[in-house]
């Protein structure tokens, strides 16, 4: 069992740890064409004490906090995706409900099977008809004699097949009193009427587990229900958070892995009499790649050490990391030419595995909707960091002044109706990331403290500031977007 850690340089120490046994044991190539993680390995992470790292020390977990998850599925995600998807999953929207709103029986009766990974966790909201839309469940959770009923189906279920435990999220409109809303239920493996479907044929994340789940005329006893009924909303804005935090953190190791390997294969690979590493604009190439894997960890760091910020800091997180990831994983197939191209290389699963990341937990765009609901309210200008050096931290600042500014010219000409104009809500929420990265980058630089940090950072905010002029030179055009539709290609 991993010792409870005090500081950053103890979880680093883990997640070496993990990162070490990962490389030797994870052979990503072969779990892809296999479709599946073998038992054994999942029985290694489990006396590893991967998966009750987040879960109550009372409990036989770790009892650690939502930096050691992500420092661990960080540094999982550089070997393999679909490993740290699968104990990402079960630390994260798997059992961040039940760590959080359990009681003391319900944590006796699930937690300590759960903490050493003979039993694995898994979370469903999804369903044919409610996607990004949350508030669209047709599950039901209702009275059923002394218990509760729950009829409903779900998709896309991450660790389906694996799981023991079910946190299913339903409509309850006769619980729960006043509060008519949702509310989420533990749902086990072995109750009668839960249906596991198929795996799922996927593009990427092959080896982890994704199925429906058939919730037929189910009746639970009472103390399946978790939390307060009629409270689900709000709990699944805790629960994803939490979880995109984690994601966030394997998007930072998809890209880390990424950028490794295209490194290695630009110093080896020889065209135009030198390797590739020594043509300018591969080096350029290079250095974009790093600066955006700087400053995307850089943004998962923060978020995953404040627990107050998090409903919004998960959002910015969560979206930019998935797209970093996506940026570096597309330049290092590129740059590894037709071999990139080739699976053998290990790269094309790269590419494949990290698509989803920006559809799931939350359609990047909506996020960025959600992102901006919170700049609109709470955004202003960036007061100086006492640590950082002042000329770095003024051109971050001028990231946060934009997006402020933007906020501001918004709020003048649409008054109550920008809340809902998605165009404008989307485009505030592309502007407030970009500043809430630059920051986190800047932070980053004055915390490491070398001159590759500050060059870092300031390639970024170059970056940052060059895409928040492309989202101010293009006001939306309701007209011509109406127009561009007309036209059948
Ligand atoms: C491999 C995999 C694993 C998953 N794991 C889980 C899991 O464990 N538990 C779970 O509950 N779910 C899971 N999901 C489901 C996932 O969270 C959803 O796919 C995601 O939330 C998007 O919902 P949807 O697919 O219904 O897309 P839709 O809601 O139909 O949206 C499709 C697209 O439309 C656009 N869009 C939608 N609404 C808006 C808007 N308001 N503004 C702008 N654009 C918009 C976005 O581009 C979006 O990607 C998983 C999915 C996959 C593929």
């Amino acid at each position: 069992m991993l010792d409870a850690p005090a500081t950053d340089d103890e979880t680093e120490a883990i997640a070496e740890t993990v990162g070490r046994w990962a490389d030797q044991r994870i052979h990503p190539l072969a779990l892809d064409r296999a479709h599946h993680i073998p038992v054994g390995l999942l029985h290694e992470m489990g006396e590893m004490g991967l998966f009750g790292l987040t879960l109550p020390e009372s409990h036989g977990g770790s009892g650690l906090g939502l930096s050691a998850a992500a420092a661990v599925i960080e540094r999982l995600a550089r070997r393999d995706r679909s490993v740290a998807t699968t104990l990402g999953l079960h630390l994260g929207l798997g059992t961040r409900g039940l760590v959080r709103y359990g009681t003391p029986a319900q944590l006796e009766r699930w937690v300590p099977t759960l903490s050493t990974g003979k039993t694995i966790a898994a979370f469903a909201t999804t369903e044919p008809d409610s996607g990004s839309d949350l508030s669209a469940l047709r599950t039901t959770i209702g009275p059923h004699d002394d218990g509760l009923s729950v009829r409903g189906n779900k998709i896309f279920v991450t660790n389906g097949a694996l799981a023991t435990l079910y946190t299913v999220s339903g409509r309850s409109p006769e619980l729960g009193g006043a509060r008519r809303g949702q509310s989420l239920v533990l749902l086990s493996r072995a109750d009668a009427g839960l249906v596991i479907g198929a795996e799922e044929v996927k593009l990427g994340l092959r080896a982890s587990s994704t199925t429906t789940l058939d919730l037929d005329d189910m009746a639970v006893p009472m103390d399946r229900l978790l939390g307060v009924a009629g409270t689900g909303a709000e709990m699944l804005r805790h629960i994803l958070s939490w979880g995109r935090t984690v994601m966030a953190a394997g998007c930072v190791g998809t890209a880390a892995a990424a950028l490794a390997a295209t490194r290695a294969h630009t110093e080896q690979r020889v065209q135009f009499g030198k390797p590739l590493v020594r043509l300018a604009v591969v080096r350029e190439q290079l250095a974009d790649m790093a600066a955006i894997t700087f400053a995307a960890g850089a943004l998962v760091h923060d978020a995953s050490r404040d627990e107050a910020q998090l409903e919004i800091s998960s959002l910015s997180a969560k979206v930019f990391a998935s797209e970093a990831a996506g940026e570096v994983c597309d330049l290092a197939l590129q740059l590894h030419g037709g071999y990139g191209f080739i699976e053998e290389t290990g790269i094309a699963l790269l590419v494949r595995d990290t698509r989803i990341t920006r559809i799931f937990e939350g359609a990047n765009d909506v996020l960025r909707i959600h992102r901006g609901l919170f700049a609109a309210v709470t955004e202003s200008a960036a007061a100086p960091h006492p640590e950082v050096a002042s000329e770095a931290w003024a051109r971050a600042a001028r990231v946060r002044t934009a997006s402020s500014r933007a906020v501001r010219q918004a709020k003048e000409r649409l008054g109550l109706r920008l809340g809902g104009d998605h165009r404008v809500l989307h485009a505030l929420g592309a502007r407030a990331i970009l500043a809430d990265v630059t920051e986190a980058a800047v932070r980053r630089a004055a915390r490491e403290g070398t001159p590759a940090a500050a060059a870092l950072a300031a390639r970024w905010t170059d970056i940052a500031a060059s895409r928040i002029s492309a989202i101010d030179s293009r006001e939306p055009d309701t007209s011509q977007s109406e127009h561009c539709l007309e036209w059948t290609p």
